[in-house]
């Protein structure tokens, strides 16, 4: 597994500063708790300024992660394909009043990129995991187109004795 590892904020927003590089799951440790898996996330970080002016690192995360089907509790693969923009704020209140669109991060001097990385991640997880077409409602929709004639067989059954 890679170390990750930190960043400053600000100077490697100002410096235009960039990072690429794969995380494991060993380092994402959130991830890991919620049963997800994953060989190694990509991702890229860019320092840059905003079309405000405002010092801002693009967060770039791509990869696919196996989650575990809520309805069939079996694994699926789901495909993270993340590019945003977060402006760099130094004052967490000033995150919360915020009221436009803009994507907000504390700026610090030590930014662990693991966890710039593995929020971007967690915020597009689906919050109950399942496969788009699951096997389950698959077998439970079989089940209902099978069970009439079941019964018409029944009937038959029932008219030949
Ligand atoms: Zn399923």
């Amino acid at each position: 597994m890679l170390l990750a590892g930190a960043i400053d904020g600000l100077q490697f927003a100002h410096d235009g500063r960039e990072l690429r590089g794969t995380i494991g799951l060993a380092d994402l440790s959130r991830l890991a708790e919620m049963s997800c898996k994953t060989s190694g996330m990509g991702y890229f970080l860019r320092g840059c300024l905003n079309p405000a002016g405002k010092p801002s690192i693009e967060v770039r995360v791509e990869g696919s992660l196996e989650l575990v089907c809520q309805r069939c509790l079996e694994p699926f693969d789901f495909v993270v394909n993340v590019d945003v923009m977060l402006e760099l704020c130094n004052d967490i209140g000033g995150i919360a009043l915020a009221e436009d669109e803009i994507d907000r991060v504390l700026a610090e001097s030590e930014m662990s990129v693991a966890r710039l990385v593995e929020d971007e991640i967690i915020l597009v997880l689906p919050q109950v995991p399942r496969h788009e077409k699951c096997g389950v409602e698959e077998l439970v929709a079989q089940q209902q187109r099978v069970s009439p004639f079941g019964v018409l067989a029944a009937l038959k059954k029932r008219d030949g004795d």
